[in-house]
């Protein structure tokens, strides 16, 4: 109600203002609202309004010093440097806009109180299993947000690549669900406004970096639905880009400087070749076309080298994670974005919340490459970028292989054992973030031939090799769909996430017999890793696939997990002589996935196509 209240104390103060001062006046100020004892002291307001740079603001708050004002070419702006110092209390902040002796307009800026019951800023790491979810396409809990009065896309439900109605309520009430599957945190494409009139259900082309997509419902909700979230021991993970902003943004008519956006003679879009960042024989033209061409045509290029864009975002992640208690963040194209901003921007995160994580998108097919844009001390440039964690994408490319090849040299489990040897070029590769699909490419089901043996066999891998396994919302229940039939197909509705759906997947409603044999097999494998340290936390020693069998083990001093995966159409007795260095001290087992006795440790079965994750015993 806080809110509210200075809401429309700023407003009836403006618009009073507005009749005196002959139409100078306030219409925006981001951030919306900060705190007082924050790490970093320093705030930069963005006020907009008509000519607002023709007067001279004046603050007279306790603990705040207006230290500078930045004039930009659009006289419709003003940047306020303040510092708020240890001694700064909450509370309405009043900034007087003056003219001469006489005030042009006024405004009320709510400094809140820090709320530490909503969250420890934790992170996240190789304990969790993050469920990632397209909010549109997962569940529509309000049907009533469907079409919002002055969003330009309205719901339509048979269009694939229109927007479907899912929301935010809709996750809310299958938090169970997730948690039950065996996640532990829920990692949710882009809730921001996306006010386009096409293609706006993805939310990458954002148009409000402080504002939830009224389809999807309020701030206050996302709020609620955190909390709920961490309720229920899970944790949240925000989509943020700050790569580029949707065409329709605010801003778009009036930008506060020209180089506000990345601009071209004419439209240039990026090459896309995320390796040309890190290229040493790139030249500067393929380069400037990768971070400064645009994403898209309604995707501005936001260019982070001018100072204010760079305090813009940097700003808004702080005020999300502040506001929320949110547990992560995934950034999106990671090397698009000037790289010395992005290590910048990761420094002052991890300033305010030591123990925060990021996972970035750094779309790259060689952990060379990858290896870049995770913090080390080892790049050829000595480039720090401070960034915690990167998708495998080296290794998802390696799932979608291994299970559909045959057993070789350097196919077929080759593939995997291949790319985790290369595992020396990362300092933390527990800290890659592991993935068979997401919501970029085509659907694990469709890629493995829809045979439940090689999704069973790539399943059993995520969830025990070393990092941070994540499962996309559907691979569950072997939904399908291919990239080139056109992003919509594998950004299907979740059956039983809208009202009448025949088929009901949070129920089991309508659910083949194999769709059931899916669930059941990641539910029980994703339980029994939640509470495994030893597979969170344990070394990895694998042994080079023999015979068609991958084998490696999970262990530290108390326990150890031995991982078989038979890539074969026929059955394979092992012979473990060859894994004497890791079978020390153990003598039987338990098959975690059908709870059975393994009775010697000498030979092992392993079933046709299929894999076997022992726990040994003493
Ligand atoms: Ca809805």
């Amino acid at each position: 109600m806080a809110g509210l209240k200075s809401f429309l104390f700023l407003v009836l103060f403006v618009s009073s203002s507005l009749l005196r001062a002959g139409g100078i006046n306030v219409s925006r100020v981001d951030p919306p609202f900060w705190w007082t004892g924050m790490k970093n002291h320093h705030l930069q307001l963005m006020v907009h309004g008509n000519r607002i740079s023709e007067t001279v603001p004046a603050i007279h708050y306790p603990g705040i010093t207006l230290e500078s004002t930045v004039h930009v070419q659009s006289p419709n702006y003003l940047f306020l440097n303040l510092v708020i110092d240890e001694t700064a209390q909450p509370g309405t902040v009043a900034i007087h806009f003056m003219k001469g002796k006489k005030q042009a307009v006024s405004m009320a800026y709510q400094l809140k109180q820090r709320d530490r019951s909503l969250g420890s800023h934790g992170g996240f790491d190789a304990s969790d299993v993050i469920y990632l979810l397209m909010p549109d396409r997962f569940a529509n809990g309000d049907t009533t947000n469907d079409n919002v009065k002055g969003m330009l896309e309205k719901a339509d439900r048979t269009n694939p690549n229109g927007r479907h109605g899912g929301d935010i309520k809709g996750i809310e009430n299958h938090l169970d669900y997730i948690k039950n599957l065996g996640a532990t945190a829920v990692w949710i494409n882009p809730l921001l406004e996306n006010n386009l009139p096409v293609y706006s259900y993805h939310g990458y082309a954002m148009t409000d970096f402080y504002k939830v997509d009224p389809r999807f419902g309020s701030n206050n909700d996302y709020i609620n639905l955190v909390q709920e979230a961490h309720g229920k021991g899970l944790k949240v993970i925000q989509d943020m880009v700050f790569n580029h902003c949707g065409t329709n943004y605010f801003w778009k008519d009036d930008l506060p400087t020209e180089d506000w956006y990345n601009q071209w003679p004419e439209f240039t879009r990026s090459n896309y070749r995320g390796g040309v960042v890190t290229d040493p024989h790139a030249s500067k033209s393929d380069y400037k076309k990768m971070v400064a061409g645009w994403f898209d045509t309604s995707m501005a290029d936001l260019n982070q080298d001018n100072a204010l864009v760079a305090n813009y975002l940097i700003q808004n992640s702080i005020w999300w994670i502040e506001n929320t208690g949110l547990d992560g963040i995934r950034q999106d194209t990671y090397p698009y974005p000037y790289k010395d901003f992005m290590a910048k921007w990761m420094q002052r995160l991890l300033q305010e919340y030591p123990d925060f994580n990021v996972v970035g998108e750094a779309w790259l097919s060689y952990p060379v490459s990858v290896a870049y844009w995770m913090e080390n001390d080892r790049n050829f440039d000595g480039y720090h970028s401070h960034l915690t964690n990167v998708f495998d994408f080296p290794l998802m490319y390696a799932i979608s292989k291994a299970f559909n090849e045959q057993e070789g040299w350097s196919t077929g489990t080759a593939e995997l054992y291949e790319v985790i040897s290369q595992d020396f070029v990362y300092s933390h590769p527990e800290n890659l973030v592991l993935f068979a699909d997401n919501h970029d490419g085509d659907r694990l089901f469709s890629k493995l031939g829809k045979d439940l043996n090689k999704f069973k066999l790539s399943m059993a891998f995520l969830m025990t090799t070393r990092g941070i396994p994540q499962i996309y919302y559907g691979t569950e229940i072997l939904m399908t769909g291919l990239e080139h039939n056109g992003h919509g197909d594998i950004r299907k509705d979740f059956p039983g996430g809208w009202p009448g759906d025949a088929k009901n997947a949070f129920t089991g409603k309508g659910l083949t017999k194999q769709q059931n044999q899916a669930f059941g097999f990641l539910k029980t494998l994703m339980n029994w890793r939640k509470t495994k340290k030893v597979i969170h936390t344990g070394k990895l020693t694998h042994y080079i696939p023999q015979d068609g069998v991958y084998v490696y083990f999970r262990y530290n001093d108390n326990e150890s997990v031995m991982v078989l995966l038979n890539n074969t159409n026929t059955a394979k007795t092992v012979d473990c002589n060859r894994f004497a260095e890791n079978l020390k001290g153990y003598s039987t087992g338990l098959s975690v996935l059908d709870n059975t006795k393994i009775e010697n440790l000498n030979t092992i079965t392993v079933p046709a196509k299929s894999p076997l994750i022992i726990e040994l015993k003493k």
